[in-house]
């Protein structure tokens, strides 16, 4: 199964893109995790990172497409995965397209947690002073200010999306201002509802030959892309520096897992 959670930051993607990490036997693909260990790493793409995110701006495109392009190559994802943050712009979503084109894959639905930005600014302070009650560090981009920002950069660049994928049949929304559970007792209806009627699959099945020359076309395409693009913005370089950073934390990771897995806990 693969999936897109769609929403601002605090929605909830990240609690409920771990339900469907468990359920689903899937992986979770968070741009903002990776980013956040290769910052923590010192990686090439985490000094360049480190300073957009902190102002709550978004990273420029092409980092995140490699890292991803990079990601979704590993043997772990073969059963699919729920990306988180990603895509955040138009450019991210149609070279999403590409890439999964380019592999034979389609995506089975994009679950978009409709919120209130409101209430979510509400949630964001009592999420902010609870963790500080409890002592716990924030994210440098965890202040009210720097939310407002992000909460523009959702605004301008990324909700765009919910037409992208609306277009596409791929859309569902739910509404991510009710309780956790219900939230994803949503989620697990739409789903179930629209398996096996994905209207990419059923385009695939229909084009036949046609639709795997469209692929293997796409195939040829992205690795030009993939090679002029690398060229370009030293993008597969930048990717192999987030991919080392991860490796770099993957004992520390290993070791405290289960501590790791509550600090990334966050509603957004
Ligand atoms: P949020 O809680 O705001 O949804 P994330 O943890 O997903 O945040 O991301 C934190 C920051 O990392 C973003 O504000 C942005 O600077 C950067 N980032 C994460 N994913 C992307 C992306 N797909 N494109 C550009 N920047 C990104």
């Amino acid at each position: 199964m693969r999936l897109i959670l769609l929403g601002p930051p605090g929605a909830g993607k990240g609690t409920q893109a771990q339900r469907l990490v468990r359920k689903h036997r899937i992986v979770q693909l968070s741009t903002g995790d990776m980013l956040r260990a290769a910052v923590a790493a010192g990686t090439p793409v985490g000094l360049r990172a480190k300073s957009i995110m902190e102002r709550g701006e978004l990273v420029p495109d092409d980092v995140v497409i490699a890292i991803i392009a990079d990601r979704i190559d590993e043997p772990d994802t073969r059963r699919g995965f729920v990306l988180d943050g990603f895509p955040r712009t138009v450019a991210q979503a149609e070279a999403l397209d590409r890439l999964l084109a380019a592999r034979g894959l389609t995506l089975d639905a994009v679950i978009e947690l409709k919120v209130d930005e409101n209430i979510l600014l509400e949630r964001i302070r009592k999420r902010v002073a609870e963790m500080t009650a409890r002592g716990e560090t924030l994210r440098a981009d965890d202040t009210p200010d720097v939310l407002k920002g992000r909460l523009a950069a959702y605004r301008a660049q990324t909700a765009p999306l919910v037409d992208y994928y609306a277009r596409r049949g791929l859309l569902k929304s739910v509404d991510g201002m009710a309780p956790i559970d219900a939230v994803t007792a949503a989620i697990d209806r739409v789903l179930r509802d629209s398996r096996g009627t994905a209207p990419e699959r059923k385009a695939g099945r229909k084009a036949g030959a046609s639709g795997r020359k469209g692929v293997a076309a796409g195939k040829k395409g992205a690795a030009k892309a993939r090679k002029s693009g690398a060229r370009k913005t030293g993008a597969s370089s930048a990717a192999k520096s987030a991919k080392a950073g991860r490796r770099g934390t993957s004992v520390r990771r290993r070791r405290g897992r289960s501590a790791a897995r509550k600090r990334l806990t966050r509603t957004g």
